[in-house]
């Protein structure tokens, strides 16, 4: 062939069309092959071993697993007659953040959640854990943002609010109409919480609390959820009443609207794209004179009366309370 006919044929490869097995596929990675496919059976028992590992969590594993393959939205996958399941992390942060959010609103639906504060421990806890654990091996995002919403801002409900704060929260957290996330690190201080420098003052006029972000360092940094979805949080505060610090208190406040609008007084950032966890949104938080409720405090171990009188059960700052639950 000469020199010209040979570019010719060159150029005009370029025009065609490509071929469907040379087209690039954007899909989930899915690489994996069961070993009982390439390799030979194990001498041991397989089903004994697993008995072993998962204990009394592998039927609530199984269920979970099996609510999973039966959605498009977890990309399962037949090898080998096997399903398998995996996330796709070539989608951009946003696509990943809104994959999440459509997977757990599947869950939900499918009444995983329900009656998630009435499971009686240890059974209940066993269960909780088994769940958390089994979302996680799908996609840790998914583990994330479900723990951050039923145990950071559930178990803070839970654990530090009392009878008021269950009634009133604990229902519309199972069915996501609430969206809870934790806002306990600042920028200026994370293992450090006893010098959080978010500030809540009382105002017994109106019976209500006033969250303050004074200064830089005290912005809410890393809150899971905040970025994109969160309506609530638990925000952590040092408390003042009459110029008087009473120290670290929890304390819930509205961030965003029903249309998932951001609240006046509140400001949010988004922490943007990480090396992984992307499906969980992460923000900043500010407070600029946000007025909450007196019965937001979660009073578990402290309270304030509405004339502003501040109970405690703890007598020394320095020392803690155990919590019966
Ligand atoms: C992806 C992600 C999600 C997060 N989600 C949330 C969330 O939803 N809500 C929330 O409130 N926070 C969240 N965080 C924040 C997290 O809780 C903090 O990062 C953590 O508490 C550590 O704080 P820090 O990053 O300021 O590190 P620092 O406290 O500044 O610690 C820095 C280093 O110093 C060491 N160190 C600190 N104190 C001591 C000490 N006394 N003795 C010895 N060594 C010490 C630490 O081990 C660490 O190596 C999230 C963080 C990440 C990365």
């Amino acid at each position: 062939m000469d020199r010209i006919n040979f570019r010719t044929q060159i150029i005009s490869g370029h025009l065609q069309p490509p071929t469907t097995d040379i087209l690039l596929h954007v899909t989930p990675c899915l690489s994996y092959t069961p070993p009982e496919l390439t390799e030979p059976q194990p001498t041991f028992n397989t089903k004994s071993l697993r008995k072993l590992l998962d204990g009394q969590s592998a039927d609530i594993i199984d269920y979970i697993f099996n609510l999973m393959i039966q959605s498009p939205l977890f990309s399962p996958k037949n090898k080998g007659g096997r399903v398998f399941i995996t996330p796709d992390y070539n989608q951009s942060m946003e696509q990943q953040r809104e994959m999440t959010m459509r997977r757990i609103g599947y869950l939900r639906d499918t009444g995983l959640f329900n009656g998630w504060f009435e499971k009686p421990a240890p059974d209940g806890d066993l269960w909780m854990f088994a769940m958390a654990e089994t979302v996680g091996v799908f996609d840790h995002s998914l583990g994330i943002k479900l723990g951050v919403h039923f145990f950071l801002w559930g178990g803070a409900l839970r654990f530090m609010g009392t009878k008021r704060h269950h009634d009133k929260w604990f229902k519309s957290t199972e069915t996501f109409e609430v969206k809870g996330c934790f806002a306990m690190t600042g920028l200026g201080h994370g293992s450090n919480v006893r010098g959080i420098e978010t500030i809540t003052r009382y105002d017994a006029s109106t019976s209500e609390f006033i969250i303050n972000t004074p200064c830089e360092s005290a912005q809410k940094y890393w809150i899971g959820g905040a970025a994109n979805h969160a309506t609530h949080t638990i925000v952590f505060s040092q408390l003042e009443i009459n110029g008087v610090n009473d120290g670290m208190h929890a304390f819930i406040a509205q961030i965003r609207d029903e249309n998932g609008n951001v609240c006046p007084n509140v400001r949010i950032a988004d922490c943007g794209h990480k090396i992984g966890l992307n499906g969980a949104d992460n923000g900043r938080i500010w407070f600029d004179n946000l007025r909450i409720p007196r019965e937001n405090l979660l009073n578990s171990v402290a309270d304030v009366s509405p004339d502003g009188k501040y109970l405690s059960a703890i007598k020394d700052p320095d020392q803690g309370i155990i919590v019966k639950c």
